[in-house]
């Protein structure tokens, strides 16, 4: 398997990655240490985690060569519309220390709001700060909606996806339409690590439950981005290169869908 998957402008995008929500800034820090030294080649933040400075640091940290990163940041609620867009995208950078982002993204689909916010957006794509452009819990009517006055069409989107929310018509919505789906919260926030369908398959290739989703995640063209702030666990969540699911694996995991969001869903949000 490809360890990147290639977006529809062109630019490659590690399909594994690591996600810091709630993790405090100093934990940032060691965390994407770890997972850059431990292979991982994608670091998901947003401004509202309010750890951009610490993951920044990590990155430092790390050594790594900028141009072998893959970093995201999002575009906070409070700061859509298009002259804000601008300034909140510049903060974001210089919290990162960096002068690109990889990938930038709309982070909820604001009412009234996110079309504008687009066009910024699109600006700063055609500046080359960020390489890529996208959105984050957008519907097939949002995006349809967006469509309406975007010149270019998101390349990613964003959602909250595992296997008791397989979201199977919105994917497929996507990927017609050449959108890559990213998944959030893609081990159920560790709700479902204990589901006994899952622990059988880890049994079988020597796996845990964690590292059968990841895979499971993979296999079906999601780009993933479990979070953890432990060493071993940030470890564990990236060795799954060297096994794979069968057919009939795969099959019984999408079956564990029971359409459960664990946040919000996007049509009815009040943040
Ligand atoms: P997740 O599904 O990645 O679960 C993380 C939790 O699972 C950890 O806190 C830990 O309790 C557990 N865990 C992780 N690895 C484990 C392992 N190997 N063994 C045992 N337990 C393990 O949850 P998440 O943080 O909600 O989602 C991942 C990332 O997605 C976030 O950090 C963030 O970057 C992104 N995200 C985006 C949005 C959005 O609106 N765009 C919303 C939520 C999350």
């Amino acid at each position: 398997m490809d360890k990147s998957k290639k977006l529809a402008n062109g630019i490659e995008m590690p399909r594994l990655g690591l996600g810091v929500w709630r993790v405090e800034e100093s934990d940032a820090t060691d965390s994407v240490k770890w997972a850059i030294e431990n292979g991982y080649r994608l670091i998901d933040t947003a401004a509202v985690y309010k750890n951009e400075k610490g993951v920044g640091e990590g990155i430092r940290q790390s050594g790594i060569k900028r141009e072998d990163l893959f970093v995201t940041t999002k575009l906070w609620n409070a700061d859509q519309g298009y002259d804000s867009v601008h300034q909140a995208f510049n903060e974001s950078l210089e919290r990162l220390g960096l002068d690109y982002v990889d990938l930038y993204l709309i982070h909820w689909p604001v009412e009234g709001k996110f079309n504008d916010s687009w066009r910024a957006m699109e600006e700063i794509y055609e500046s080359g700060r960020a390489k890529a452009i996208g959105v984050s819990n957008f519907h097939q009517h949002h995006i349809e909606e967006l469509m309406t006055t975007a010149k270019i069409k998101p390349m990613v989107d964003q959602i909250e996806l595992h296997p008791t929310l397989t979201q199977v018509d919105l994917r497929d919505y996507l990927a017609g339409e050449g959108i890559a789906v990213e998944a959030w919260s893609p081990l159920g926030q560790g709700k479902i690590l204990q589901n006994p369908t899952l622990v059988e398959i880890g049994k079988k290739h020597n796996k845990t439950a964690a590292q059968v989703i990841i895979r499971w995640h993979l296999q079906s063209d999601i780009i993933v981005i479990p979070k953890s702030v432990h060493e071993e666990r940030i470890k564990e969540n990236y060795d799954v290169f060297d096994f794979e699911l069968n057919d009939e694996e795969i099959g019984q995991i999408n079956a564990l869908n029971i359409d459960e969001r664990l946040g919000a869903d996007p049509d009815n949000f009040d943040f």
